[in-house]
């Protein structure tokens, strides 16, 4: 064994001491470092070594040059994206997650395909799907997209007597994927799945909304002429949180064939929130579902899960049988459903924030951050610098410059506000007007946190 490798066994629990020691700093000044550390330009990487440190030393080298240029982007006040941290009990299970190394292909020789299956179906439960559904972990949201698209290309092919997975999507023709405000990862997946980007078919909105105009989508599915299509319906867009109303569009499958896929990637967490579930009333009624993980129910990157109804045409699709991997059957593997074979359990963070707070926990974790996000809202709309460019339905508050919001103006706030290390916001453009996103979705952010998130934004408002 190499000198290195062989003293570091020797010293394996010193080691993961000193790790732990690392983590516990990193995280203990996650509230008052820096939220962002914009990096210096023209980085250019070193040369492999060609001899190694041992674990120790490689520790200490990456406190030095790395730790002190990262984003606390785990903390309060990042606010950009839509960014979950991580709790407690999901740091540690993803630590074990490593440490154990599963690789939940399938379930001849550990157990950790059936935690996978018990998380998913407890993810189901919290955002009420039935037993109807599988859920399978995925590395995020679109990822999750593509393959609840992939299982509805095989459904428009089923229709149309194409097997697209043995025929090719070539023998498929054309398929209509309307939406009124698909997320960029839906026209990501339409590419790489070969319906072509300019395959969707957008639907008008309402007015001031980001949810689809219901007579308009009607009128769209029924120029399809009876041809079967997918339809992607949003819970939740990234700008201002708006919902489609998935009832009313899951009941037009009455009347045209497509496959209903929801895009509820943090949207679908309103379902643990009496006072926000209506947002996701008919969820359960579509075909597949993507929700992201490492968002709301902040559990460490990567992780997301899909949802399906029709696990005959997953295994179809995502099928890697070899004599030597097992075939399909009954209740098939993992390596049966997604585009990975090989991969991380990634089910045992969730598992385990699920384990240790239960429904209840995460609730309040979502209602805390809703109450934060209008909280800012109403603090931003009383000023005289900004103002709202909707109203915040849930986690996002979506707001610009009350005078001039040009892109200009907009990015130099941008810039300012990162730089002055207290919050982290990131720049959109919403109905045509630059604007700026702050998405609560942590669950350490505190009403402190607002408060020195709102001044730091009623300063950075100096920079336009
Ligand atoms: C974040 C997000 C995605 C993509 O998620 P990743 O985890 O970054 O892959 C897709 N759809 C919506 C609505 C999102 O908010």
């Amino acid at each position: 064994m190499y000198a290195k490798l062989a003293e570091d066994l020797a010293d394996l629990p010193a080691l993961l001491d000193a790790a732990r020691e690392q983590a516990g700093e990193l995280l203990a000044g996650l509230a008052d470092r820096p939220v962002a550390v914009p990096p210096p330009t023209g980085f250019a990487p070193s040369a492999v070594p060609e001899d190694g440190v041992g674990a120790k030393a490689a520790l200490a080298e990456f406190a030095r040059r790395w730790a002190p240029g990262f984003a606390a982007s785990a903390g309060p006040r990042y606010l950009g994206f839509v960014t979950g941290g991580a709790t407690p009990a999901a740091v540690a299970g993803d630590w074990l997650t490593a440490a154990a190394d599963q690789n939940p292909v399938s379930s001849l020789d550990s157990s950790a395909s059936d935690l996978e299956r018990e998380t998913a179906a407890w993810l189901a439960q919290l955002f009420g799907l039935g037993p109807e559904f599988s859920g399978a972990f995925v590395s995020g949201a679109t990822m999750s997209n593509l393959v609840g698209l992939a299982i509805g290309r095989e459904w428009v092919g089923e229709q149309l007597g194409i097997t697209v997975a043995d025929a090719g999507v070539a023998a498929l023709g054309p398929v209509a994927v309307v939406s009124g405000a698909p997320h960029s990862s839906v026209l990501k997946a339409m590419a790489v799945l070969g319906l072509g980007r300019s395959a969707v078919k957008r639907v008008a909105l309402q007015p001031e909304r980001e949810a689809a105009d219901l007579a308009d989508l009607e009128q769209q599915l029924a120029d399809l002429g009876g041809r079967p299509a997918i339809v992607v319906a949003n819970a939740g867009t990234v700008d201002t949180v708006d919902f489609d109303d998935l009832r009313a569009i899951a009941a037009l499958k009455a009347k045209y064939p497509f496959w209903l896929h929801v895009d509820a990637a943090f949207g679908g967490f309103a379902a643990l929130s009496p006072e926000h579930a209506a947002l996701v009333d008919g969820l359960a009624l579509a075909d597949s579902v993507c929700v992201d993980l490492h968002k709301w129910l902040n559990v460490p990157y990567d992780s997301a899960i899909q949802f399906s109804r029709r696990l005959d045409l997953q295994v179809r699709v995502f099928q890697n049988a070899a004599a030597y991997l097992g075939h399909p059957g009954e209740n098939p593997a993992f390596v049966h459903r997604t585009p990975e074979s090989s991969r991380r359990l990634r089910a045992l963070a969730a598992w385990c924030t699920l384990a240790a707070y239960g429904r209840s926990g995460h609730r309040e974790i979502v209602e805390r951050c809703v109450a934060h996000a209008r909280d800012l809202g109403e603090r931003l709309s009383a000023t005289s610098q900004w103002r709202l460019l909707a109203p915040v339905r849930l986690n996002v508050v979506c707001f610009t410059l009350a005078e001039n919001p040009t892109q200009d103006r907009i990015d130099a706030v941008v810039r300012a506000v990162a730089a002055g290390g207290e919050t982290f916001v990131t720049p959109t453009v919403y109905a045509g007007v630059p604007a700026l996103r702050a998405a609560f979705s942590n669950w350490r952010t505190a009403r402190e946190d607002v408060d020195r998130v709102f001044a730091a934004l009623v300063t950075g408002s100096g920079a336009a």
